[in-house]
């Protein structure tokens, strides 16, 4: 593909044109293509949106494990033989607090996650008292992420303030019961729409590396694009021993880059976030991944830990990015520093969290997200 073929890229992408499934696939795979101007094209779209600007999402598991569910990739399904920490929903005190921490470590948004096929009556009305509280005192957005829910339900939470709801697709409808038995796509995608009528803004992304094929990644990325997913986490799957799932992918740090340059092209204005696994599968080429992306989860995931936030908060300076937040990288860093938080992490992250990261191909599964 010649320098102009990316411009005219470019061009149809921002006149909000749908690029078919051919071109989808040459994307994907397609040597012709190559991935420097491949991501330079993807960085013009970003770039229109939201300029140079990263957005640092900090995830509270605010209740880990007694999962009923079998989402064959998650540590916390009932099929899932990890040793995870479990434990039962944090209290409103223990939530409050990290939303302070959130917001003080430059987080823009607050993602509030419970494990569980779905939240009782009593449940929702528990996360209306606390979204509010969050949202009266700290300048912050909320997302929660909860399981299967109905109109009534997205309904409340949206009444009590509620930014955002987080339900994932994880992969596409043809490949879900290879990933899940115990609910369907068709009830994920009923829970978004119901998050749509209530008016939520909707977060919902994938899991890449579950087994798919290029196909099913094509057919979910046109799928955010259908129900307009403002945020869309794309997720490379970090085996874990004990897991259900037998069939992961072998993932390159190029073609990671690959899909997040998809997506951004298929939803040019959304917030794309690289998620669980950036470390993991982007290796050397990390940094490659805020051209197509404009978000990222800072301190990790739901049951495996991430790079210190240091190090990625240096990342995204070092690139000539910031940060969108009323505090700059280098105030975060400065009161890090006083706090005595870094220090330790300094010298040994990159070896302990590489081979925490690294994954177990004998005994492979997922994450929960
Ligand atoms: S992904 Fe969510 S619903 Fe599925 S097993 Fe994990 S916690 Fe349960």
């Amino acid at each position: 593909m010649d320098r102009s073929s990316y411009c005219d890229l470019v061009k149809r992408v921002l006149a909000n044109e749908t690029l078919n499934i051919q071109e989808c696939t040459r994307i994907l795979s397609s040597p012709e293509i190559e991935l420097l101007p491949l991501l330079d094209a993807a960085f013009e779209v970003r770039k229109t949106y939201t300029g140079k600007v990263v957005s640092i999402h900090i995830l509270n598991n605010a209740q880990n494990g007694f999962c009923p569910e079998d989402c064959h990739y998650c540590a916390q399904a009932k099929t899932s033989q990890v040793d995870i920490d479990e434990y039962p929903l944090k209290s409103n005190q223990e939530i409050l607090q990290e939303a302070k921490s959130a917001y003080e470590r430059g987080a823009f948004r607050y993602c509030m996650v419970f494990a569980g096929r779905g939240p009782s009556g009593r449940r929702i009305e528990h996360l209306s008292r606390l979204i509010r509280e969050i949202k009266s005192t700290y300048p912050i957005e909320v997302c929660v992420s909860a399981g299967i829910m109905d109109e009534s339900a997205t309904q409340q939470l949206k009444a009590a303030g509620l930014d955002r709801l987080n339900h994932n697709l994880n992969t596409s409808q043809r490949h879900y019961p290879e990933i899940c038995t115990t609910h369907t796509f068709e009830d994920r995608l009923r829970t978004l729409q119901a998050a749509r009528q209530a008016g939520l803004q909707i977060c919902s992304g994938m899991i890449v590396g579950l087994g798919e094929t290029i196909d099913d990644i094509i057919e979910v990325a046109y799928r955010l694009r259908q129900i307009q997913a403002r945020s869309i986490p794309v997720n490379f799957l970090i085996p874990i021993g004990g897991n259900q799932l037998k069939v992961i992918s072998e993932l390159t740090p190029e073609f990671c880059l690959r899909v997040l340059c998809l997506f951004r092209f298929l939803n040019p204005d959304s917030e794309l976030r690289v998620a669980a696994g950036r470390e993991g599968h982007l290796r050397s080429m990390e940094v490659m991944s805020l051209y197509p992306a404009n978000s990222l989860f800072l301190d990790g995931y739901l049951n495996v830990k991430g790079s210190h936030r240091a190090r990625t908060l240096r990342m995204i300076k070092d690139a000539g990015f910031e940060i969108n937040s009323e505090f700059s990288v280098d105030q975060i860093l400065a009161n890090e520093e006083v706090q005595g938080t870094i220090q330790d992490d300094r010298e040994s992250f990159v070896m302990k969290d590489l081979a925490d990261l690294r994954p177990h191909k004998d005994h492979p599964s997922g994450q929960g997200t």
